[in-house]
């Protein structure tokens, strides 16, 4: 596996793989990687000549400066799966690197991309400016790379569902795939910061998938408020899980929906804390 830290000496290797026709699949992470990440360069194999992942825990995405510097740094680890699962190459570069003026400033962030609804709700209306700082790394990366195709996790729908939308309006020639979620065989969703969850925790963790699926399963019975209902009381009785928000949406636009069965494709969208873990997950249930 190549191992690049500067974007000029990526670049430089991309250029020659490109001129003798070579596709480019890319898989941006931000490290501690897991099962699931490498669901995604599984599938950028399969489907292009190259497979770039990057590793870059994105400063401007943070809107909470402890789970920034909380958040796992685990670089030898992430090569060791990488070269394991035959990537070609990693690109791990640093803050300065992607962001040579001033870190996370806000000027930095705008980036003409009309949202619309798309982060005004769920993840968007719980981490101010988190969408935005998304955009901006993911077409940083964008212009770094230039892959043929892209690939994304389900885990983070509304995320998937803003990077459809970046590419489209700022007409990058990228396929943005999605994949769907991995899990642990107790059916937690796999996630780097499921790590920082104490025994506890993580023995709590599971409740959310479950409860998830109990969704799914009554999805063409009940409303989505008595869905809600349903959803709070099966995490009230847990001490080490807390409740953020449930939402059954429409899969395209993000808005809340009253009916799961009213439109054609929806999902259930959750975000619990389990002490002071933040956990999402959700089911597609239509
Ligand atoms: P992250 O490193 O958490 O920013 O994630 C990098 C990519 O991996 C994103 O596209 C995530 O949606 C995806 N991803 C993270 N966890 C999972 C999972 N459990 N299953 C599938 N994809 C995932």
């Amino acid at each position: 596996m190549e191992v690049f830290e500067k974007i000029k000496e990526l670049k430089q290797y991309l250029a020659s793989a490109k001129k003798s026709g070579k596709s480019i699949g890319f898989v941006p992470t931000m490290g501690a990687l897991h099962l699931g990440h490498i669901a995604l360069i599984n599938e950028s194999k399969q489907q292009n000549d190259i497979t770039v992942c990057s590793v870059f825990v994105n400063p401007t995405q943070f809107n909470d400066k402890t789970d920034l510097d909380k958040y796992p740094r685990t670089l030898e680890a992430d090569k060791k799966l990488l070269e394991a699962a035959q990537c070609d190459v990693l690109f791990a570069p640093s803050v300065n690197e992607i962001y040579p003026v001033a870190n996370n400033s806000d000027e930095q962030k705008t980036i003409n991309v009309n949202l619309g609804l798309l982060d005004k709700v769920m993840e968007g209306a719980m981490r101010p400016g988190h969408f935005r700082g998304v955009i901006q790394v993911v077409s940083r990366l964008f212009d770094i790379v230039e892959p043929n195709k892209a690939y994304f996790g389900q885990k983070d729908f509304q995320q998937l569902a803003v990077i459809k939308a970046m590419t489209k309006q700022l007409n990058y020639p990228v396929d943005i795939v999605g994949c769907s979620i991995v899990r642990e065989n107790d059916g937690l969703a796999m996630s780097s910061r499921n790590v920082r969850l104490n025994a506890d925790e993580r023995a709590a963790a599971p409740l959310i998938s479950k409860t998830l699926f109990k969704v799914k399963e009554l999805a063409d019975k009940l409303s989505s408020e008595e869905l809600k209902i349903l959803v709070a009381h099966e995490l009230a009785d847990s001490a080490h899980l807390k409740l953020e928000y449930f939402e059954i949406v429409n899969s395209e636009t993000l808005q809340p929906i009253n009916k799961p069965e009213e439109v054609a494709h929806s999902v259930a969208c959750i975000a619990v804390w389990a002490g002071k873990v933040r956990l999402i997950d959700n089911v597609i249930l239509y």
